[in-house]
């Protein structure tokens, strides 16, 4: 008995050693558009993978995991400072891995760099995991940015012109610092296609400057096309393309307007709210939208987040108001972070109250809606300036600012 088990082992090996000289069957697989992918740990693994061998893999789908050599030979370092960031155990400066990339690249352990900006990399990370936290998700886009394609930007005025200012220039800086070539207040004048290195399009700009780029990305903006639908035909008036809604986003009679098309910002979350607005109105519930308090976010890095007015639209509109500021880069979350920004809050010294919030820094359009209720229930400003905001965090930053305009306006 024990012959014959051991007899179809060995038969069973033979065999398998006669298939391992056959040919491997044809798969299809394109040689030329290897990458690999890899959750937590094997998002590690796959970061790792992708930089060490950056001239076969082309790519990593990776989430939640962190930027190459996190660990640096560390047990310790790898299960905090590269999982849960803290303040005793920071992740690892990205400049410093960058620098330790190079050295393992110029002393031919890892393949040339150079291949990463042709990197495909998909980065994943979820706002609630614990395990592995998203500002480690964060870090490796900051660290494949730095090998990034050459970028620039080109706005006539500031990035994102509508928003605060601050908001803007902290964007500018944000992106600079990842490498991306801003100019400001200049605007192209002509594209050359071709004409530049390795047949790169050139864009002429209005201060004799140049960019060049293999991709030209305009962005124009974009409107709700009404025109053309016949809406005429329900009774429905247009004004140069677009509808006047009432106070009750009615344009014609039993015809209401919700979303991009009803103005007077275009957001999902606008689009709800005047859905669900026009739903109880047409069903009868003497309700009216209330749009002082609609928040704004911009998913960039940093983010950047606003409700209500600047100082300046305040003061158009008849205010009597003024901007407290802090700065988020000599914050603890700052810090903590490593990240620069800002908490503005504007105060109408009237009502004592907040107009408007602008944040620029890590989970900006989180935070901000401790503003968006203040400024739609008109909570006074003693009472912000009275309320706790968990350390650190940059919703603290922004109780910062509650308290010095409370300081500023006097108790
Ligand atoms: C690239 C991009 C990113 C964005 N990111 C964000 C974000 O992060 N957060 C945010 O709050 N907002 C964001 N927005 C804005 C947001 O998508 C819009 O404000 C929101 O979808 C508006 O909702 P809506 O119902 O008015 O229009 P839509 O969601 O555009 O719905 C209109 C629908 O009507 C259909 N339609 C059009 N014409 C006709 C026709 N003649 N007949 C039948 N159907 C038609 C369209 O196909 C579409 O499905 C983003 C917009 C873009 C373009």
């Amino acid at each position: 008995m024990l012959f014959t088990r051991v007899l179809a082992v060995a038969l069973a090996l033979i065999a398998a050693a006669a298939r391992a000289n056959d040919p491997l069957p044809a798969l299809g697989a394109d040689p030329h558009a290897v990458t690999v992918s890899g959750v937590s740990s094997g998002g590690y693994m796959a970061v790792q993978f992708n930089v060490a061998h950056s001239s076969v893999v082309t790519g990593a789908g990776v989430l939640a995991a962190g930027p190459y050599y996190c660990a640096q030979g560390s047990v310790v370092t790898a299960y905090f400072n590269c999982m849960t960031p803290g303040t005793w155990t920071p992740l690892p400066g990205i400049e410093q891995l960058r620098a330790q990339t190079e050295v393992l690249a110029r002393a031919r352990s890892i393949d040339p760099t150079d291949n990463l900006a042709a990197a495909r990399v998909w980065l994943f990370s979820g706002t609630g995991d614990r395990t592995v936290d998203p500002s480690v998700v964060d870090a490796l886009r900051g660290f494949y940015a730095r090998y990034g394609v050459p970028t620039a930007i080109v706005a006539r005025r500031r990035l994102n012109a509508k928003d605060h200012p601050r908001n803007s220039a902290a964007l500018a800086a944000g992106l600079a610092k990842d490498g991306v070539d801003v100019r400001l207040g200049v605007e192209p004048t002509a594209v050359e296609a071709g004409a530049g290195p390795a047949g790169a399009h050139v864009v002429r700009l209005s201060d004799g400057s140049a960019v060049t780029g293999h991709e030209i990305l305009l962005a124009v903006g974009r409107v709700a096309p009404l025109d053309g639908l016949g809406l005429e035909t329900i009774g429905v008036a247009l004004h140069d393309g677009r509808v006047r809604p009432d106070d009750q986003l009615r344009v014609a009679e039993d015809v209401f307007v919700a979303g991009d098309a009803a103005g007077p910002e275009m957001h999902t979350h606008l689009a709800h709210y005047q859905g669900e607005m026009v739903a109880r109105i047409a069903l009868g519930d003497d309700v009216r939208p209330d749009f002082r308090a609609v928040p704004r976010a911009t998913y960039t890095d940093p983010e950047t987040a606003g409700v209500g007015m600047t100082g300046e639209e305040a003061r158009r509109a008849g205010l009597d108001a003024f901007e407290e500021s802090i700065d988020l880069a000599t914050s603890a979350k700052g810090y903590v972070a490593d990240a620069g920004g800002h908490c503005t809050v504007v105060v109408d010294r009237g009502s004592r109250t907040i107009v408007g919030a602008f944040i620029a820094g890590p989970g900006a359009s989180e935070a901000i809606h401790l503003a968006v209720l203040a400024v739609k229930i008109r909570t006074p400003l003693a009472v912000l300036a009275d309320t706790i905001t968990a350390f650190p965090t940059t919703s603290r930053v922004l109780g910062t600012a509650f308290t010095a305009a409370l300081a500023t306006l006097g108790r």
